[in-house]
């Protein structure tokens, strides 16, 4: 499963160039919500940064750059709390007097906090006092022009119920240590909406933190953009992700997504071969199919001699599909109690809505949940709410295990080749533009093994059966050893990720087999995910280096790296069901010498 394709970024290949350059909204946070200071960026190419960000030091060229940046960087939707709380221009003014005030003080800072000041029938917020009225900065440009970028477009909300809320939501804090405080509460209570509790978490807990110890941004200190504030409003999360949900399901409504899964014989020949071939699992069982889609694991399931089949699915229009595919192919549970198979539409989440099931009743949980790099879509927790809720202690999940990999690619993956030599010309400044787009932008294509300059290093493995949701953002390092069969230096352009789903002879026990999307086997829908580095790292085998005086900066012609250690985390970003994946390489000489690149960030 991975379909849902965010504004053609994620599918693209490297050359699809145009994909990279037109479009306006990756154009506007992909510099800034890198971690790539943009004020720098910006003054180092001569622009006049005007705009100084309310919560760090970054700078833009304009109010919406620097509204976006607050937005994703600090989670405080400037345009989005104007509208909630209805504030006029001299609110809104004040208010940003007010938190310039705050941070210069270094105060704990909290919505929570604000709002126990406030009397809700005579709703007077922290900020509505005549000497906010004073900029808090002199030469404050943003007093003066954001009000021009005014956004009608959500509903006003009442007044009252709003404060009600933002008081119910508590401390969502701008101070660091409460940032951590809250994420671990959100994330021990368990909402009736799983989904809802995910994104707080992931807004209160994403990637800034995990990847939060001694981190540089382009070769400076970034600790503190690291722990960056984040301020979160209940409405606005609960909105977005009524959005990213509608938007989720709808892209699922089309038959092309399913025929493409369908058709991606690795994948759906997997599935097959666990459900069928392990007869003593399935047969009699009750299995939940979480996110049935066409049905196809159900209707494997029912083959299978399982009792009764669970098929829940979201989308209402595949839902009617999984209903009708069913009929057709006589095995809908119906009122006379013919067939087995049951739809259900809704999210999983909601199930108890819609249909009975006891707690804890299901024998076997399947699901197709896996999304580009793994964990892009965040449709993993859905599966870990059905395990928690309905799986009979000890049952089976399918598949039980997903493990991530990394190995390190050549010049062969990139479009460099491609634009060397275009009919006899040089047109090498298009690759180099390109490889530059992709060094803040992951892209999905299919690498060849031949490409691969590294061995490939294990990442990461999540034990489905055990493993806690919160545990679906992780930091792993590992190890990169250079190929031994290449006995000579190569240039390591950057990282590519794959993984592979095991059906383990832990429930499969008749016939464990692999899902696998990694370069050495047959390609499959997910291809890989490519991360590009903002410089090509030198690498030689061990053995090539071994008693080599080479001297001069890691990672160069000069003295190649004997091997790059990694670290990457991967985090749901605070946009509902996209990802945020660091990469941090540092080369290591054979003599043992180290030099680090700066972190770079992704965003899927
Ligand atoms: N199982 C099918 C479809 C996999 S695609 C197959 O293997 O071909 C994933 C499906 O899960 C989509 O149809 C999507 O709409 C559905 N889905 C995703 N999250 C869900 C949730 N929380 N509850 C119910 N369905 C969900």
């Amino acid at each position: 499963m991975a379909a849902m394709v965010k504004d053609g970024i994620l599918n693209c290949s490297d050359d699809e160039e145009e994909n990279f350059s037109d479009d306006g909204d990756w154009g506007d946070w992909k510099a800034d919500d890198n971690g790539v200071g943009v004020g720098e960026e910006e003054e180092d190419d001569g622009f006049e940064s005007d705009f100084v960000c309310l919560f760090c030091d970054s700078h833009y060229v304009s109010c919406d750059l620097l509204f976006e940046h607050c937005r994703m960087s600090h989670g405080f939707d400037f345009h989005g709390i104007r509208n909630e709380l209805k504030l006029d221009f001299y609110a809104s003014f004040k208010l940003i007097n007010y938190i310039r005030s705050q941070v210069a003080e270094n105060k704990s800072w909290s919505w929570g906090i604000v709002l126990e000041t406030v009397d809700s029938k005579d709703v007077k917020f922290p900020w509505d006092e005549e000497k906010y009225l004073k900029p808090f900065w002199q030469e404050d440009s943003l007093l003066y022009s954001f009000a021009d970028d005014e956004d009608e477009e959500d509903e006003l909300l009442d007044r009252e119920e709003l404060m009600e809320d933002l008081k119910k939501l508590g401390d969502i804090s701008i101070d660091d240590e409460a940032v951590g405080e809250s994420s671990v509460s959100n994330n021990d209570k368990c909402s009736l909406n799983g989904s809802k509790d995910v994104t707080q978490l992931s807004n209160c807990n994403g990637l800034k933190q995990s990847c939060a110890d001694d981190l540089t941004v382009n070769g400076k200190d970034a600790g503190t953009d690291v722990s960056v504030p984040r301020v979160c409003d209940g409405r606005l999360v609960g909105r977005n992700i009524r959005k990213a949900n509608e938007n989720y399901f709808g892209s699922y409504s089309s038959f092309g997504i399913h025929k493409e899964m369908l058709s991606d014989k690795v994948r759906t020949e997997a599935y097959r071969d666990a459900i069928l071939k392990n007869p003593t699992l399935l047969c009699g069982s009750v299995v939940m199919d979480v996110g049935c889609g066409t049905g196809i694991l159900s209707l494997f399931a029912a083959k299978a001699g399982a009792s009764r089949v669970i098929a829940v699915e979201a989308s209402e229009k595949m839902a009617k599909v999984a209903t009708k595919i069913a009929k057709d192919n006589s095995v809908f549970h119906d009122n006379e109690h013919n067939g087995v198979l049951e739809v259900a539409h809704s999210m999983v989440e909601e199930l108890e809505k819609s249909i009975k099931i006891q707690p804890h009743s299901v024998d076997v949980l399947v699901s197709e949940w896996m999304g580009y790099c793994l964990l892009y879509e965040s449709m993993l927790t859905s599966v870990l709410y059905a395990r928690d809720r309905w799986l009979k202690p000890g049952g089976a999940i399918l598949p039980d295990t997903a493990t991530m990999f990394a190995a390190g690619f050549g010049k062969g993956a990139t479009s460099l080749p491609f634009w060397e030599d275009v009919y006899g010309f040089d047109m090498s400044s298009i690759g180099k533009e390109i490889l530059e787009d992709t060094a803040r932008i992951s892209v999905v294509d299919v690498i060849e093994e031949r490409d691969l300059v590294t061995q490939p290093a294990l990442l990461q493995t999540f034990d489905l059966a055990t493993m806690k949701p919160d545990e679906v953002d992780f930091t792993a390092t590992a190890m990169l050893e250079p190929n031994e069969s290449e006995a000579k230096t190569s240039l390591c352009h950057g990282v590519v990720l794959w993984f592979d789903t095991g059906f383990t002879d832990r429930f499969c026990k008749e016939n464990p087999t692999v899902l696998s999307t990694s370069p050495y086997t047959p390609p499959t829908h997910w291809a890989q995910t490519v991360l590009t580095f903002k410089e090509p790292i030198s690498v030689a085998p061990a053995t090539l280096l071994s008693g080599d005086d080479r001297t001069g900066a890691i990672g160069t012609e000069e003295c190649p790296a004997s091997s790059i250690h990694l670290r990457v985390s991967v985090a749901r970003a605070p946009e509902h069901r996209s990802i945020d994946v660091s990469l941090e390489a540092t080369g290591v000489s054979s003599k043992g010498l180290k030099r680090r690149w700066p972190v770079q960030i992704f965003n899927l």
